[in-house]
């Protein structure tokens, strides 16, 4: 029989026992909320091994958006287990779920995405490029730990409502596809928030923060592909009689980088051509061009999409070719609710920064060494509420579709410290650190905010009030107008045959915790490995 105690245990011990006495002897409602604040964070240190044990998990099943099959079945399999009811095949994507567990009100929503970055398979604790499989997907962003944070945090808070009885629905959800934008805005369509008073989504980053209003450096977008119809030929004996629907992609690309000299300086657009025909001998009958088109507000990105569709029109015409176009994803700019974010930036500060230790460091500086960015190993201080940055201060920057989300119900996102600064992220970069003690000391330092801030919800009613008089604010001259069309279905295809191509070699590297306590274990990589 073991029979010392940490004092963390002590701790969760004591509390276990005054819990009930202190709340009949007349506690006040703050001191009630800090008690259970301290005993969820407890619980969540607590849990330390199962997070790991899920972040290494998806981390190892590195799937790309659309196709997350094993990482879906794999975390609804673990909600199921803990009570929670799933709801499968969620707006028609076959990895879409949620998951929901409690009655009555609040209604919060906890999200994350899942998805991962083509071509991005890195050994983790590597400080270098040294890819699992060649050419595979994988975890080069870090939503492989969003999700497993999510978990934990609703389990610690579950066991508390179910103990003290306190009425409230958790509902989770994953972001699908979020690297192609392409889930928030079908999720939203399908109803999913219909019936969510809040939502706290979580992003990995290298920093702890929250922010509300518009953040910096960020932008929505429509993701569209134009599809071009002309004619085949035999290139040598008669390329009079074809039209290259090739010849009107790149022509519509040409006339866009002739026209981004006179775009504003927030918009971003880039493109790549999915389809250039087949060989150079057959005049292309068939040509495909896919574009991001960003900017900073929703008129403007609808404002980029009629030009980006002239521009497709006067590309066919030139070319007697024909055009069509679909849209394959979709992001609102963000905006973040204001109470909310100051309750999660109180709790992100009672949480804490992880303890990093020299090995952590070293894995952290040897990598910057090696991308040759500044060397300054990772962040220890939390970093405080970031306010909202005015439009007119907003060069542009990435887009995230929890930017629908946040036009749709209150929303914050709780930034969490589980990767390394400085990194170039969509990179194979940005994946060493995600199956290590940095993102399992970050996580669950993410999931004590997260944990502290769903009892706030559930136990100041007055917050969840202040939040949604925010969003009415927010909200009373711009309303959500989704940037898919109702014909737009949810791109499911994409990234199909990757994975068909990729997973039987990944399968050989998925995770088994029956065998082996974390990932850089069943690897037999030495935590860090650097140059
Ligand atoms: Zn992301």
């Amino acid at each position: 029989m073991r029979l010392k105690f940490t004092l963390r245990e002590c701790t969760l011990l004591f509390i276990f026992m005054c819990g009930a006495a202190t709340a009949s002897y007349g506690q006040t409602p703050a001191d009630r909320l800090a008690t259970l604040k301290r005993e969820a964070a407890n619980d969540v240190d607590q849990r330390h091994v199962a997070t790991q044990q899920m972040i290494d998990m998806v981390f190892s099943f590195g799937e790309l958006g659309f196709q997350e099959v094993e990482t879906s079945k794999y975390l609804t399999g673990i909600l199921r287990q803990n009570g929670f009811t799933i709801q499968e095949n969620v707006a028609g994507i076959p990895t879409g779920w949620v998951a929901r567990w409690g009655s009555g009100r609040p209604v919060i929503a906890l999200g994350s995405d899942i998805d991962g970055i083509p071509q991005a398979s890195q050994k983790p604790g590597v400080a270098f490029h040294a890819p699992l499989i060649e050419g595979a997907p994988g975890h080069g962003e870090g939503h492989n730990s969003g999700m497993p944070l999510n978990i934990t945090a609703a389990l610690a808070v579950k066991r508390i409502m179910e103990r003290e009885r306190l009425p409230g629905t958790l509902v989770l959800w994953p972001g699908i596809a979020e690297e192609l934008l392409g889930g928030k805005a079908q999720f939203i369509r399908a109803g999913v928030f219909k019936d969510v008073d809040v939502a706290i989504f979580a992003h990995v980053s290298n920093f702890f923060r929250t922010a509300w209003g518009s953040p910096d450096a960020s932008t929505g977008l429509v993701s569209v592909e134009y599809h071009f119809e002309g004619s085949a030929a035999h290139a040598g004996n008669q390329p009079w009689t074809g039209r290259s629907a090739l010849d009107a992609v790149e022509l519509m690309d040409i006339a866009w980088n002739f026209r981004r000299e006179h775009l504003r300086l927030s918009q971003r657009s880039h493109y790549v051509i999915t389809n250039g025909g087949d060989q150079p001998n057959v005049v292309p009958q068939q040509a495909s061009v896919w574009y991001y088109l960003r900017e900073i507000d929703y008129p403007h990105i609808k404002e980029l999409r009629s030009l980006a569709d002239r521009i497709a029109g006067a590309a066919a015409t030139m070319t007697d070719t024909t055009v069509t176009s679909r849209v394959l994803g979709s992001a609102w700019p963000q905006h973040f609710n204001k109470p909310l974010a100051e309750a999660l930036s109180a709790n992100i500060e009672a949480a804490g920064m992880p303890t990093w230790d020299a090995k952590d460091q070293a894995l952290a500086k040897a990598l910057q060494k090696e991308l040759r960015v500044k060397e300054e190993g990772l962040e220890t201080k939390v970093r405080p509420l970031q306010a909202d940055v005015p439009l007119d201060q907003n060069f542009g920057g990435g887009s995230d579709d929890v930017g629908d989300v946040s036009w749709t119900v209150p929303t914050v996102t709780l930034r969490y410290p589980a990767n390394i600064p400085n990194l170039p992220g969509h990179h194979w970069a940005n994946a060493i650190a995600m199956a290590t003690p940095i993102a399992h000391k970050g996580t669950t330092a993410g999931a004590r905010a997260q944990a502290m801030t769903v009892l706030d919800l559930l136990l100041r009613p007055e917050l969840v009030q202040q939040a949604k008089q925010y969003f009415a604010e927010q909200t009373k001259d711009q309303k959500y107008e989704p940037l898919i069309g109702p014909e737009d279905k949810p791109s499911i295809w994409l990234n199909r045959e990757v994975l068909e191509q990729y997973r039987p070699e990944m399968r050989k590297y998925y995770f088994d915790p029956t065998k082996y306590k974390t990932y850089l274990e069943q690897l037999g990589i030495a935590y860090p490995t650097v140059r």
